[in-house]
């Protein structure tokens, strides 16, 4: 196997990468919280995990990759208070909070066809995963590392010699701090719930019988459970936006580890924020951007693929108009120009593919697989029908449609013009295509492209397809 690295948050470090099983990757991906319809900039951490899988598996990995969907805890504030964000977005809709979920993961899975991010091997819920929360709970409880208060039962993090490792937190710095959360009856500041009781004067939606009274799991339990249900008590890769570092992926690893006394996770790795006018995109604040508004303004996700595959993933990015608009028109010049390549059994250029995967396997260096996708474009050495084959193969990885149908591409907002038909095409560009011909017949491919960009002046654009070329105005 070629060496893989990866920026590892543990670490601080490119560390190699080293399946724990050989031949097989555990990967789990934090999900999103379904009470609202995400927004671009959650997306990012989906195509990020995407070109990650895409990037094991091009190194001949099997890749089992779960993602989970919050749809119950996740309360508005970090500190373990306020409303439960689903019970917030069904009361704005007036609907049950299962109904929300249900329309907000929907739209979810939507977004992510768009995207062409190919699809887990499992999304698991929540709500589905009770029983296993609280068997996880109970485990931390018979291990001492629990507490009751008035409103629930806490995880004690001074009991845990390693919390905050992954953030590097400063816990001294921290426990001293002015005490800012409402809950008074928390022994240190960084404790957190591990379930919530339901209050006496509240009906909730959604609740649970557990062995400590009526309520509803914290928000971090869930992704402690469920990873280590479907893969192991200690697994390869776990992913998340670079917010989840701190508070989300320090209160896992407290609670996994006390629960097992082993190693939860051997590369943990994040995703930058993407920004909007130089702040933070927020499902919370009105500023944010979702797949259909690009849509709507005739943007393709596919170029927002390629827009966010032209930056390292562990880059903060700002999202401007003019941005996806250049995504999209280099991205379409590379489908028109792909499509100029005729298909044939030619192998891939060795080279270029080397490059590929050196660039992937360097901590997912997308933005040099493209760069090096135009140079192959622009190298008089190789043939049109060697190009299409490497195409072929960087788009296993990038997946931004090369190969695929008009028809699918323009359900995914790439649209290729619709040829002329022989009448229409006007004399003086049917004597070009038959000098081109000719000069592709000599191999002479300089002259090829000399008249092509001819007919590109005149107006028209030249596609050459398994069935000759076509013709279409520009
Ligand atoms: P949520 O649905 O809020 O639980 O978040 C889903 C994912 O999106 C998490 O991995 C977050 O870290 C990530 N995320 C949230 N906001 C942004 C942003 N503005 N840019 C990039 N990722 C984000
Ligand atoms: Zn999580």
């Amino acid at each position: 196997m070629a060496v893989i690295k990866f920026y590892n948050t543990l670490t601080r470090e490119k560390d190699e990468f080293k399946p724990l099983h050989e031949g097989a990757v555990g990967m789990y991906n934090c999900g999103p919280t379904v009470y609202h319809y995400a927004h671009i900039g959650n997306l990012r951490a989906y195509v990020f995990a995407d070109i990650l899988r895409k990037t094991l598996e091009y190194n001949g990995l099997l890749v089992t990759q779960i993602v989970n969907i919050t749809d119950v805890g996740h309360l508005v504030s970090d500190e373990d208070e306020g409303e439960d964000k689903m019970e917030k977005g069904a009361a704005r809709e007036g609907k049950t909070a299962q109904d929300i979920a249900k329309f907000y993961t929907d739209s979810f899975y939507q977004d992510l066809a768009k995207l062409n991010i190919e699809p887990a091997a499992r999304y698991t819920k929540a709500t589905e995963h009770i029983p296993e929360q609280i068997a996880l709970i109970q485990k931390l409880e018979e291990k001492d590392f629990t507490y009751r208060t008035s409103d629930g039962i806490y995880f004690d993090t001074a009991k845990f010699p390693g919390y905050g490792k992954l953030a590097r937190l400063d816990i001294a710095g921290l426990q001293e701090g002015a005490r800012v959360e409402a809950n008074e009856e928390k022994k240190h500041r960084t404790d957190f719930a591990l379930w919530k009781f339901s209050k006496p004067d509240e009906k909730r939606q959604q609740e649970w019988e557990s062995p400590w009274g009526i309520g509803f799991p914290g928000w971090h339990i869930e992704c402690s459970a469920m990873s280590m249900k479907y893969l192991g008590e200690t697994f390869d890769i776990h992913t998340g936006g670079i917010d989840h570092i701190p508070i989300h992926h320090t209160n896992e690893i407290a609670q996994a580890e006390c629960a097992t006394g082993k190693k939860f996770v051997n590369y943990w790795m994040h995703s930058g924020f993407v920004n909007i006018e130089g702040g933070k995109m927020a499902k919370s604040a009105d500023n944010f951007v979702r797949m259909a508004t690009l849509e709507e303004k005739g943007i393709s996700p596919l170029a927002y693929r390629y827009w966010l595959l032209t930056a390292h993933y562990r880059k903060t990015i700002n999202f401007t108009w003019e941005a996806v608009e250049g995504a999209q028109t280099a991205l379409l010049k590379l489908h028109q120009t792909f499509l100029t390549y005729e298909a044939s059994a030619s192998a891939p250029n060795g080279e270029y593919l080397e490059k590929l995967r050196s660039f992937l396997n360097d901590d997912l260096e997308t933005s040099g697989a493209i760069a090096s996708l135009w140079d192959l474009v622009k190298d008089e050495s190789i043939s049109p029908a060697e190009k299409h084959a490497t195409f072929l193969e960087y788009e296993k990885v990038l997946g931004l449609g090369f190969g695929w149908s008009k028809e699918k591409l323009a359900e995914h907002g790439i649209k290729i013009e619709s040829n002329l038909t022989e009448q229409e095409i006007p004399e003086a560009i049917k004597k070009l295509l038959d000098d081109r011909k000719l000069a592709r017949a000599e191999k002479n491919w300089k002259r090829s492209d000399e008249i092509r960009d001819e007919i590109t002046k005149m107006g028209y654009k030249l596609v050459d397809g398994s069935e000759g070329p076509s013709i279409s105005k520009l």
